[in-house]
């Protein structure tokens, strides 16, 4: 069987250029699964709402605050009101994904819960005033993941794994969603930042106070992880899995991203580039 979906090394399409002529980067919202849809409204990050029945769930923010304008939007033609956001769910610090907390916090009010790791929120504060490479917009967090607990929401029981590497707090979610429609559940995964570079080595790790060892234990958790059996893989990146492509006509029509290799296949070739480039390095 042919594979639609795979790693796709970052294109000229899928840089940080997106956040200058974000226009040119537009991408419509799509359904990526029974009760979640991409909402980020561009074509480099996505930004996942859940509508749990009791509440809806935003993952991540946005790209951009210039970007902001896009998700609002997309939100509002999935037929949902963004005011309605009960919990923002960072997946990790960086600007990329938390761009838009801040204001979509505002936007919604002061209720609304804002969930990172612990780790990561140590990460945060210390590149709190951060202007380049990604502007950190300042957030308040209210709420961290306990990963032996999920966070339960209308009928979505929503499980949490630490998987450092990308940073020290990237978090996973994992999550079983059923469509009313066909009685068929399908088991949802998003893995917050599979990226890897130059910031696992270990004299990079040293250099920002982190654990050396921290990429060895990237890649032994993307192999842990790559065991958990998923049907739909929502991917933080849209390059990540050779989404763009795929986004169907009827944008409706989650049924296209029923692929249940593609999380396998997707965290196996990060750690096996994590090792590769580690092992490289000890020579
Ligand atoms: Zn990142």
């Amino acid at each position: 069987m042919e594979k639609k979906f795979y790693y796709a090394p970052v294109g000229d399409r899928l840089g940080f250029d997106s956040m200058d002529t974000h226009w040119e980067h537009a991408i419509p919202e799509y359904r990526n699964a029974p009760h979640v849809w991409n909402v980020g409204g561009q074509d480099n990050v996505a930004v996942y709402l859940l509508d749990t029945g009791d509440g809806l769930v935003l993952f991540d923010s946005g790209l951009s605050p210039e970007t902001q304008y896009l998700v609002v939007d997309r939100i509002w033609r999935t037929g949902h009101d963004p005011r309605e956001i009960k919990k923002i769910f960072i997946t990790h610090w960086h600007g990329d994904h938390t761009a838009n907390v801040r204001t979509l916090s505002e936007l919604i009010g002061p209720e609304v819960e804002i969930w990172i790791s612990r780790e990561d929120e140590v990460e945060h504060k210390k590149h709190a005033e951060d202007k380049t490479p990604m502007y950190v917009t300042p957030y308040k967090v209210t709420d961290f993941y306990d990963n032996s607990e999920p966070i339960v929401m209308g009928k979505f029981e929503i499980h949490t794994r630490l998987c450092l590497g990308h940073t020290p707090g990237t978090t996973v979610f994992f999550f079983e969603d059923t469509d009313e429609e066909t009685g068929k559940t399908y088991r949802v995964a998003l893995h917050g930042g599979i990226g890897v570079g130059k910031q696992l080595l270990p004299k990079e790790l040293k250099k920002n106070g982190l654990d050396p060892l921290m990429g060895w234990v990237y890649v032994k958790t993307c192999r842990e992880l790559s065991e958990i059996p998923v049907d739909i893989t929502l991917c933080s990146h849209l390059n990540q899995g050779n989404i763009l492509p795929n986004i169907p006509k009827d944008r409706n029509d989650y049924s296209v991203f029923v692929a249940d290799y593609l999380w396998r296949d997707l965290l196996l070739n990060r750690a096996d580039a994590a090792e590769k480039m580690l092992l490289e390095n000890e020579k």
